[in-house]
């Protein structure tokens, strides 16, 4: 399968139905330890996204990604968008050629991800999205290095994915307003962390088809 831009609406798509679908109980995570806003911030990049996605899927990577990213810059509120503006235009900024391969996407992810932690100042362990992206990073890099499958590699992310997303209910939060709880915060899964994952098993559903 070639990784082109033209499956952006698909991928969009696959985003604002799962983020739908979920966005009660991701409210619910959210209202615990964080102000309740977290799906409805998603979900006016998910909407400017959808609304740009005719143009996004004719365009190549780089610009592509640049275009995300700012988008979601100017849509999102709260600290979930500028982190994710964040990672999209480091993808942009690092990329140079149109045409991806998994090896080379691993590599542009793991930039963009240290990009987010840098942006954040944050790192794994913090009981935030980056307990998904880290994991899920490594994984993608391992996996591509070691030449497995499309199928193998997106059920390896799927699954750390959803082991980082699990491993944030024991976690002390030390960012984000989750912080603010201190040893009030464990107990609860990171909603940033959720949307993340679930963001991510729906990218890697429709690229498994
Ligand atoms: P806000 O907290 O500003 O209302 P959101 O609710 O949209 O923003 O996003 C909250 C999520 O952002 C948290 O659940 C956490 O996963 C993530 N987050 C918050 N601060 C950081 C940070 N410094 N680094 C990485 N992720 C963070
Ligand atoms: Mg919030
Ligand atoms: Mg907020």
């Amino acid at each position: 399968m070639t990784l082109t831009p033209a499956l952006f609406p698909a991928l969009i798509s696959a985003i604002a139905e799962t983020i739908t679908e979920q966005a009660d109980a991701v409210t619910e995570l959210d209202q615990a330890i964080g102000d309740g806003d977290h799906v409805f911030n998603l979900q006016r990049g998910i909407q400017a996204l959808q609304a740009a996605a005719p143009e996004i899927s004719g365009l190549d990577w780089p610009a592509a990604w640049q275009k995300i990213g700012m988008l979601l810059m100017s849509s999102v509120g709260g600290a979930s968008g500028s982190l994710y503006a964040t990672l999209f235009i480091n993808l942009a900024k690092n990329s140079k050629d149109s045409t991806l391969s998994v090896v080379e996407f691993a590599r542009l992810f793991d930039l963009a991800v240290t990009a987010v932690k840098q942006r954040g100042k944050a790192d794994a362990g913090e009981k935030t999205m980056l307990d998904v992206l880290i994991p899920v990073a490594v994984k993608l890099q391992q996996d591509a290095a070691a030449g497995l499958t499309l199928a193998e590699i997106y059920a390896d992310v799927r699954a750390s994915a959803e082991a980082g997303v699990a491993a944030t209910r024991d976690m002390l939060a030390t960012k984000g307003r989750a912080s603010f709880l201190g040893e009030r915060s464990i107990g609860h899964i990171d909603a940033g962390a959720k949307t993340a994952q679930l963001m991510i098993a729906a990218v890697s559903s429709v690229l498994a088809q």
